[in-house]
């Protein structure tokens, strides 16, 4: 069936991920770097992803597609699809640098550059993972 869909223009996409941390259904992935569409049926056609690119890499077009399935997408998120990823680094800048070397863009990650509190970063996160020596200064870091 012809639908309407997102459509990526890879050549215009800079990798900074706001899409596919604004899409709900977790159909828009981070692939070498690029935002891809995942697969068809993930994509409701809304284009709440449209907003959030900065650089004007994603349209709606109509065209063969496989229908919405509503199903999928909630079994997909029951798998981590469409999480957003935040980082944020309190040590030297070079760590984010070695970060995106091995990750490659991947993950769509959205980085803070400057020191978010305790609360903020609660607040947008469903799981929080903290990477850092044990020490009387981390111990009970986040009251664990
Ligand atoms: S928001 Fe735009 S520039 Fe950023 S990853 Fe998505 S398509 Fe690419």
């Amino acid at each position: 069936m012809r639908r309407k869909i997102v459509e990526i223009d890879e050549s215009k996409c800079t990798g900074c991920g706001l899409c596919a941390s604004a899409c709900h259904e977790g159909a828009i992935e981070m692939v070498d770097g690029k935002a891809s569409l995942v697969r068809d049926d993930y994509c409701d056609g809304m284009g709440d992803c449209l907003p959030a690119c900065p650089a004007g890499a994603i349209t709606i077009t109509e065209r063969k597609a496989a229908d919405y399935d509503e199903k999928a997408v909630a079994e997909h998120k029951k798998k981590g699809g469409g999480m957003k990823k935040i980082a944020f680094f309190d040590t030297k800048p070079y760590d984010r640098e070695s970060f995106d070397r091995l990750n490659g863009g991947r993950y769509g990650i959205r980085y803070f550059e400057t020191r978010l509190t305790a609360a903020v970063l609660l607040a947008q996160s469903d799981v929080v993972s903290l990477h850092c020596p044990l020490l009387s200064a981390t111990n009970h870091i986040i009251n664990a």
